[in-house]
């Protein structure tokens, strides 16, 4: 996740784009950054934060591991439930 400044100083906003990954192949990941939220320029600290903690809450973009119950990007999933680290440790996946 980042925060983009976009615009100048009167007409500027701040972005917060959330990065989706697709696979390439079983071995490639690639990243795409996607706009999720739109924040004033003179937006505090506190508003950023707010606005992330919400991004991580998007199911389209974060989920919760099943096993090892840690938020990860949709595309670091294995499976529905199960991320890829679970998927090596208990099913012996190789990415
Ligand atoms: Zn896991």
């Amino acid at each position: 996740m980042r925060v983009v400044p976009v615009g100048g100083a009167l007409d500027g906003v701040l972005w917060v784009e959330v990065a989706a990954i697709t696979w390439e192949s079983p071995h490639t990941p690639r990243l795409s950054w996607q706009a999720l939220t739109v924040l004033p320029a003179g937006a505090s600290a506190a508003e950023v934060a707010a606005a992330q903690a919400e991004a991580l809450q998007h199911p389209s973009f974060f989920v919760v591991c099943d096993r090892c119950n840690r938020r990860h990007p949709l595309g670091w999933m294995h499976g529905p439930g199960c991320c890829q680290s679970c998927a090596e440790h208990w099913f012996g996946a190789v990415y």
